[in-house]
């Protein structure tokens, strides 16, 4: 099975002349167009927004492209917000969804005027005591057990994200005596999920919390956030989340749990990175060499510092030989970078066709957590990214790392001394 790709050999092979492999290009009118589809499925919802993951694809071009389409910001670092900043968004289109926080960091988002989400209840005395309390504040919920559990995220009694449920009712209180006015309400416990119904199960449950806080504390939600999370069809046979479903479903719930206890209305907001980039990003790279041991290898010019997720989480991720597309997958292959770490591979006894040092392999899907989780292990260097625009103009929006650019923390004269 093959997945569509923006561009043809031949358009690659002119955009290699100019921009050498490794690289990762992504498709603006494709990013254009999903953002489209997920606003218009959420229509219905009063003052619906979508704060992108600036995580998963952290180039402000692409934040400015999602700006442009009405998203906002979800950000959890100095730099992410900054980023945001520079990207064009200001105050509440900005929400930071931080853990572990450094004081710094609150004292940065609340001066943009940005959403603060809070993980820790102890997180309350501490942003009031380093940046002031703001009059709206956010608080991400830990449900703990649950059916169920994600494989990237894990159970929620596991990990170490958000406030217990007994917390969440005291937290709202104390912040609501140090000043806070407006309060919203987050939670995230699937990643990569392909089932709708468990990003509605989520809804239903937060739906169902922001009326056990109204009754038990007199507080009122403005808005709640489902949290990132939804997957995308990493492999050919897989398909997209049905947002139109998943709308559908979580509108039905919101009359049933918010309009009928007159609690509306009440935002729905998320905060989605995977979905939002990642079908719409390609890794495109050379191969340089083959090698036949007891397995067959095509060795590329990228490597995990290009993408990390097949390495980190065993991810699969399609590969497309570019011209090659329809010869038969009669070879196997364990399709690796350079590093020193043998699990430097993109693909472990992957059907491919048969390939020559000098062929072009397109990596699908690695338009989110892909050049983001890049790192400089073994002197690799992050790779370029470029923007296919909608007219066919190839823009470089970040250009590839120089050795002046890996050494530049390093001061040589210090060795005189
Ligand atoms: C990573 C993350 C997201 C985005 O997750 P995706 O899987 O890319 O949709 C959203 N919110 C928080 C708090 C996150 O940590």
């Amino acid at each position: 099975m093959n997945k569509a790709l923006p561009f043809s050999k031949a358009e690659i092979e002119r955009i290699i002349e100019k921009y050498p492999t490794p690289f990762h290009i992504y498709d603006e009118k494709a990013i254009r167009d999903n953002a489209r589809k997920l606003l218009a499925a959420f229509a219905w919802a009063p003052g619906f927004k979508e704060f992108f993951a600036v995580k998963a694809a952290p180039n402000p071009y692409l934040v400015k492209i999602l700006q442009e389409e009405g998203f906002g910001a979800d950000c959890s670092s100095l730099a992410e917000l900054v980023l945001a900043e520079k990207a064009g968004l200001t105050g509440e289109n900005i929400i930071f969804s931080s853990n572990n926080t450094p004081a710094n960091e609150y004292i940065k988002a609340k001066e943009l005027g940005a959403i603060i989400n809070l993980d820790d209840i102890s997180h309350i005395e501490y942003l009031d005591r380093y940046a002031g309390m703001p009059e709206l504040i956010s608080f991400r919920y830990n449900p703990g057990p649950l059916r169920g559990g994600n494989a990237i995220i894990g159970l929620p009694q596991e990990a170490k994200y958000g406030f217990t449920r007994k917390q969440l009712i005291e937290g709202y209180g104390m912040a609501k005596d140090m000043g806070a006015k407006r309060f919203g309400l987050h939670t995230m416990v699937v990643s990569n999920e392909l089932d709708p119904y468990s990003y509605i199960a989520t809804a239903e449950m937060l739906f169902d919390l922001v009326t056990e806080i109204y009754q038990t504390t007199g507080i009122r939600m403005e808005f709640v956030n489902f949290g990132g999370g939804i997957g995308i069809p990493y492999r050919p046979e897989e398909k997209r989340v049905d947002l139109n479903l998943l709308s559908r479903e979580i509108k039905k719930a919101y009359e049933e749990k918010i309009v009928k206890q007159g609690l509306a209305p009440l935002r729905i907001t998320m905060e989605l990175g995977r979905m939002i980039t990642g079908p719409f990003g390609f890794l495109v790279s050379t191969v340089l060499h083959k090698k036949e041991i007891y397995k067959n290898y095509v060795g590329l010019d990228a490597c995990m510092a290009n993408l990390m997720r097949p390495a980190l989480y065993g991810a699969y991720h399609h590969i497309t030989v570019l011209g090659k597309e329809d010869w038969p997958l009669d070879h196997v292959y364990d399709v690796t970078g350079s590093l020193c770490e043998n699990n430097d591979k993109f693909a472990i006894d992957r059907n491919l066709p048969e390939i020559e040092p000098g062929d072009i392999l397109v990596i699908h899907d690695a338009g989110a957590h892909g050049h983001a989780m890049g790192f400089n292990y073994n002197g690799k260097l992050r790779s370029a990214e470029l923007l296919l625009r909608p007219d066919g103009e190839v823009k470089l929006i970040r250009r590839a790392e120089t050795l002046d650019d890996y050494f530049a923390t390093v001061d040589f004269c210090g060795f005189n001394l």
